[in-house]
């Protein structure tokens, strides 16, 4: 082919495409039509995927979600209610701390990825149970049941891999206080990289304040449920994450401590391909149940009743007004993101 033909051929293609006719898509339109599974490869339509709770049609792969995405998946019914709180608390920066960025810096990235102020949503939820017709009027449509409330936090790992700051602590200290007030459970799923290191020895601190609100929680004979999503590390695991009554990890979901290759090139030794995932802590005894994301909302619902039936604590019922009680005011370490920074 002649420089010259090839010139033309290559406008005539610019022209196409300008058309829209035989247009090729761009990646970035195809990433958003399709979707490719992680573990078995398949590719995968993106409005399906959604519409399957981000669960793997082919492989039941689990995809890692944001707050936003379980907030949808689990308030699925007409009635269901989630009052935020908390919701503008944002990160300080109490030690100036840069490493190859400065934390400022890092936090402005983690907004606009996450769209969050913090690596946790938390805030009290209403759901409703569905009663499914008996065997006389199978007929019949399934009727709205009594509905639970509970308080609610969901770590987002978008937001600085999850990680445990100072905000995170007191969101997740106030979401215990304020079930402690009014006799709610509590569920908290999680999804974290451990400590947040910017922060230093003040996110090490958020360990012992969780840990202390849950054993007062415990000892007010309230229900602590820990769901353990894809993936839990560090400081999170070895602090609210498992510090629950009960225990729950999404299939599939990576649970531990220090990293896989860390042990590994501690202890030199090869680990089982298995190590670190819902199923094997479920095997030593560290999970309680492995339960599939569909089944998620069904199994919170369950236990949250058959708990509070045998402990007969019913929750008081609590107004948008009393949460209010439960708002933080910014410190040196807290603060709101349009606030001014408050000199330390
Ligand atoms: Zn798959």
């Amino acid at each position: 082919m002649s420089l010259r033909d090839w010139f033309a051929k290559k406008k005539q293609k610019a022209r196409l495409n300008a058309d829209g006719v035989n247009r090729k898509l761009t990646d970035d339109e195809l990433c958003s039509i399709w979707v490719q599974c992680y573990s078995c490869n398949a590719t995968l339509p993106r409005k399906a995927m959604e519409h399957n709770q981000q669960v793997c049609m082919e492989c039941e792969y689990h995809f890692r979600i944001g707050a936003s995405d379980r907030i949808q998946q689990l308030f699925c019914q007409e009635d269901d209610t989630f009052i935020e709180l908390n919701a503008n608390l944002g990160p300080a920066d109490p030690l100036t701390f840069t490493d190859t960025q400065p934390y400022r810096k890092r936090q402005v990235g983690a907004r606009s990825k996450s769209d969050l102020n913090e690596a946790v949503v938390t805030g009290i939820a209403k759901l409703h149970r569905m009663q499914e017709p008996n065997d006389d009027a199978a007929d019949t449509p399934p009727t709205i049941d009594e509905a639970e409330s509970f308080a609610l936090g969901i770590m987002d790992f978008d937001y600085l891999g999850g990680s445990m700051g100072s905000v995170v602590g007191e969101k997740l200290t106030c979401l215990a206080e304020c079930a402690l007030k009014y006799d709610l459970p509590l569920v908290i799923f999680s999804s974290s990289g451990g400590a947040r290191m910017q922060e230093g020895t003040l996110s090490l601190m958020q360990m012992v304040k969780t840990g202390t609100v849950l054993a007062r929680l415990h000892d007010a004979g309230l229900l602590y449920i820990s769901v353990l999503t894809e993936p839990t590390f560090g400081g999170v695991t070895a602090s609210f994450g498992t510090l629950g009554d009960v225990i729950l990890a999404e299939k599939g979901a990576r649970i531990g401590f220090a990293g896989r290759r860390v042990i590994e090139q501690t202890i030199r030794q090869k680990l089982p391909n298995d190590f670190q995932t819902a199923g094997y802590l479920m095997k030593y005894g560290q999970v309680d149940r492995v339960v599939h994301r569909h089944n998620l909302r069904h199994e919170l619902l369950e236990l949250i009743r058959l708990h509070r039936i045998s402990s007969g604590k019913t929750p008081k019922a609590v107004s948008q007004g009393q949460l209010l009680d439960f708002e933080v005011n910014p410190s040196p370490f807290l603060l709101t993101p349009d606030a001014e920074p408050v000199p330390v």
